[in-house]
């Protein structure tokens, strides 16, 4: 049937989402999402939202959600665009930013959806590796590439590594390329990083991107963001309003403004995983792993003898997920989401069961 195939589909590399467990799991650390449900307040919005309304297109605007996003982060409503996840966000910023001529750099170790998107909007990226204690160094990003810069993109906190990296220094590769987007994916910003929209003031290329899938628990609604100058929104508008005019239905947005003005659960919940995760990386560090620093909702360890693959297989025989990449710079690491503080402590303990049996 490949007869009826486009050119761009030979050259897809489509993204491996974390498995999604048909069967019963007993706790699944593997794809970051919040081991609390979403802000109660966020969930009676939603099922306040489903009436007959639901007949009428929603408004296409979001304007709601941007007003609350814009209130949370003291920038204005104009700054903000919406989309139906992070992931589509990124695939327009892809379209509107990305498609010229140079090279987009981001790290070696990152998000592996960049290289889907290059894949996918045909834009070139070259890789910088990491430092070998897996940081950014923005040295490697300010020098001469030999063609354009057409843009630059990473997770800050930076996936899977966990690190984060400071405003100064997002700032530094801002000012070294003022003809081109620096975007700064921020999926994990709210544990423990300091957000990037601070510099929407000094620096209009800079490019922030959020979802509500992990500090605010609503995987399953799809709500993803960006702030950035007037401009840059209203270049996002018209990529959105070219493919899907309307990509957040009326249950989504209700859902997504109350989670959003909920403050009180969002910062009760955000510090449980922060504390969890200082509890769970101590833990693992006395039965023989390495974790590297995290400012997000997992852990990036690695053991000192034993193999990750055979770890990983381990725990899942005992019904526990975990995520582990392929890729030979990270191939002895596991990347374990930080659960509630019970689901930590018994993952330490199955641990300590199945380590000694791997030796
Ligand atoms: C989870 C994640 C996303 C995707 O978030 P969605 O809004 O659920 O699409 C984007 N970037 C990074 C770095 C992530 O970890």
């Amino acid at each position: 049937m490949t007869r009826l195939f486009s050119r761009t589909l030979g050259a897809l590399q489509p993204y491996v989402p974390g498995e999604q467990p048909a069967e019963p799991i007993s706790l699944k650390l593997n794809t970051n999402e919040s081991p609390f449900g979403p802000s109660p307040l966020a969930l009676e919005a939603i099922r306040q939202a489903a009436n007959n309304d639901l007949r009428l297109y929603p408004d296409y605007q979001a304007q709601d959600v941007r007003d609350a996003i814009a209130d949370y982060n003291g920038i204005s409503s104009a700054q903000v665009f919406i989309g139906n996840s992070s992931d589509e966000v990124l695939a327009h910023v892809y379209k509107a930013l990305f498609q010229r001529d140079g090279v987009v750099l981001t790290p070696d170790i990152t998000y592996s959806f960049y290289v889907t998107y290059g894949a996918m909007f045909n834009v070139k990226q070259k890789q910088i590796p990491l430092a070998d204690d897996f940081s950014i160094d923005t040295a490697d990003y300010v020098v001469d590439h030999g063609e354009p810069v057409a843009g630059v993109i990473f997770a800050n906190p930076n996936a899977p590594t966990g690190r984060v990296m400071g405003l100064q220094e997002i700032a530094d590769i801002a000012q070294a390329f003022p003809e081109s987007a620096v975007v700064v994916d921020e999926a994990y910003i709210d544990f423990g990083g300091e957000s990037a929209v601070g510099l929407l003031g000094q620096l209009d290329n800079i490019v922030v991107v959020q979802t509500l899938s992990k500090s605010r628990a609503l995987a399953g609604l799809r709500v993803g963001y960006l702030m950035a100058s007037e401009a840059v929104v209203e270049a996002l508008g018209r990529v959105k309003d070219s493919f899907n005019p309307y990509p957040l239905d009326r249950l989504a947005m209700a859902g997504a403004a109350a989670a959003i003005r909920d403050t009180d659960y969002f910062d009760q919940t955000r510090q449980a995983i922060m504390d969890a995760r200082q509890e769970l990386s101590e833990d693992l560090e006395g039965l023989g792993f390495s974790v590297l620093p995290s400012a997000t909702n997992f852990v990036f360890a690695r053991h000192q003898q034993l193999d990750a693959a055979a770890i990983q297989r381990a725990l899942r025989e005992q019904g526990i997920l975990v995520r582990h990449f392929s890729h030979p710079r990270i191939e002895q690491f596991l990347r374990i989401t930080v659960g509630t503080s019970d689901e930590c402590r018994h993952l330490w303990k199955v641990l300590a069961d199945i380590l000694p049996g791997l030796g």
